[in-house]
């Protein structure tokens, strides 16, 4: 099968159902990072432009918001086909501009089509609730309506996915929507608005406009912009949230993480190694719930070390298209650069490098931006590096004499996306469940990634806002209540 090769040197951004050369001058390109081979060009588009599109989303939504939510899902059942058709197809793109395996890329498709299934129940989701005679004689109603027009800000490391936890409820809610992909991998998104025109969505509908700061603050200064879901670093995520809530809009903003791992000695090693090699070095460790810290107690200190360094050391790494590839590069030679300096700052502060992934040699793909797996043994619970968002596949090993003290580990973490624990008891399991300071937790799991059917949750600095992606807080954040309180004269209804 051929690559899926771009279909547009320079992207163009989707505005009122129609194709638009973005009138910047300014650009990017779009790297290939396995090859550093240039894709095409990315438009920084104009805060005009940002206005042309929220406009073509604010007039759609008079019509929009009347057509019954009935109508408006069948469209989505119409999008999970067209996925489904095109898996292949807008999988290949993703590896392409991001890196990661193929087989990867289809794990990250097979979720967004997920949260299209899941919209598909809005006519359920969305309903409000009633009382009767609240007082006698008076009843009261909760009625959600859609906001209007709606945007979402993503990251380079799910290119369809995180558009997707967004996307489907956003319209199934009967609201229009502005997409600002990553522009890093602004392909995916591209091709993905490209097959949607088959769905005849009316213009304005969805709305695509490719860029970057400059595209994001008018898309959060914008007046007529309702909401804005934000997914990436927590530094970004912490401006948008400020920024948007100056203006007055409703924010959901993900932000980073440093994911832990507690291994206790009773857990079945060699399932807890493969788990967690997968969780720490999938997508080259650029996942948000990517572990990054293995916490092992006791005996486990030397059986979990021994078995993830060989492990670590066996993966194949190159060109996610290629078969029998099981990790791709990072996304930017700058990350490469920024994860080997982390991997150095480690061992300065006293940790072992104990397979050390810096500068390998790829055959086929000398220039690629790879950084093999790395493992560093003995991270001090109090060193910089323990509590560094690396992004890059890189698991560091800590000591912890318990469970207690791993726990409290975890507790002085500023981020809070998502914390694992490997046993075999259950109360020790629960113990976790109860304590651990995290919003996504994992028993025996290594990438505890929530179902699009309940909330992708996160707290601490990973989160800022109330209430989630995903499920029914998708239908919290995208709708509003209207409360309606009734009293009908009685004479009035006995003429009739
Ligand atoms: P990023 O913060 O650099 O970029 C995310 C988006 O913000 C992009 O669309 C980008 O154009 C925009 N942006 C970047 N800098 C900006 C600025 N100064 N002002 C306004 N907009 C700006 O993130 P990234 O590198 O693309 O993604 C990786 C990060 O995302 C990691 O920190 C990862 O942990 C996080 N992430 C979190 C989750 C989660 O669920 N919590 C999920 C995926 C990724």
């Amino acid at each position: 099968m051929s690559i899926a090769a771009p279909t547009q040197t320079t992207v163009r951004n989707y505005v009122n159902g129609q194709w638009q050369p973005a009138a910047s001058a300014e650009h990017r390109e779009i790297i290939n990072p396995a090859t550093n081979e240039v894709l095409g060009q990315v438009p920084l588009s104009s805060a005009a432009e940002v206005d042309a599109a929220v406009r073509s989303a604010a007039a759609a939504f008079p019509e929009w918001r009347r057509t019954p939510a009935e109508d408006r899902i069948q469209y989505l059942f119409k999008l999970k086909n067209l996925l489904e058709e095109n898996l292949e197809e807008l999988a290949r793109t993703i590896t392409l501009e991001n890196g990661k395996t193929v087989g990867e890329a289809k794990g990250e498709l097979r979720r967004a089509i997920e949260n299209v299934e899941v919209a598909c129940g809005i006519p359920t989701m969305m309903q409000g609730r009633m009382l009767e005679d609240v007082a006698r004689g008076i009843d009261e109603t909760m009625i959600r309506q859609p906001l209007g027009v709606v945007a979402a800000i993503t990251p380079f490391n799910f290119p369809l996915m995180i558009p997707f936890w967004f996307l489907p409820y956003a319209i199934a809610c009967g609201n229009t929507f502005v997409l600002k992909p990553s522009e890093r991998v602004p392909l995916s998104s591209v091709r993905m608005f490209e097959i949607m025109e088959a769905l005849h969505l009316p213009p304005g509908i969805i709305n695509l406009v490719n860029g970057g700061k400059e595209a994001v603050d008018a898309l959060l200064d914008h007046p007529t912009v309702r909401a804005i879901s934000f997914v990436g670093s927590t530094p970004v995520a912490r401006y948008i949230y400020a920024r948007g809530a100056q203006a007055g809009k409703r924010l959901q903003c993900q932000g980073g993480a440093k994911n832990h791992v507690i291994v206790l000695p009773d857990a079945d090693m060699q399932q807890a190694t493969n788990i967690i090699s997968d969780s720490a070095f999938g997508c080259a460790g650029q996942r948000c719930l990517a572990v990054s810290v293995a916490i092992t107690v006791g005996e486990a200190q030397k059986t979990f070390r021994d078995a993830i360094a060989e492990n670590a050391a066996s993966l194949r790494v190159g060109f996610g298209l290629d078969s029998g590839v099981q990790m791709g590069p990072v996304i930017t030679k700058d990350s490469k650069t920024r994860i080997e300096s982390l991997i150095a700052k480690g061992a300065g502060e006293g940790a072992k490098v104990l397979v050390d992934g810096r500068n390998p040699r790829v055959t086929k793909y000398e220039s690629g931006n790879f950084v093999r797996p790395t493992v560093l043994d003995g991270v001090r619970q109090d060193s910089s590096l323990a509590d560094t968002e690396i992004f890059g596949p890189v698991l560091s090993l800590v000591p912890a004499n318990d469970i207690d003290e791993a726990l409290a580990f975890l507790e002085r973490s500023p981020y809070g996306n998502q914390a694992s624990l490997f046993t075999s008891s259950g109360a020790a399991a629960r113990k976790f469940r109860y304590e651990a300071p995290a919003g996504n937790i994992g028993i025996n799991i290594g990438v505890a990634a929530p179902m699009a059917y309940f909330a992708f949750s996160g707290w601490k600095e990973s989160f800022f806002g109330t209430v989630h992606a995903q499920g029914n807080d998708a239908i919290e954040f995208y709708t509003d209540k209207k409360i309606v309180i009734e009293r009908w004269a009685r004479e009035h209804s006995r003429k009739f």
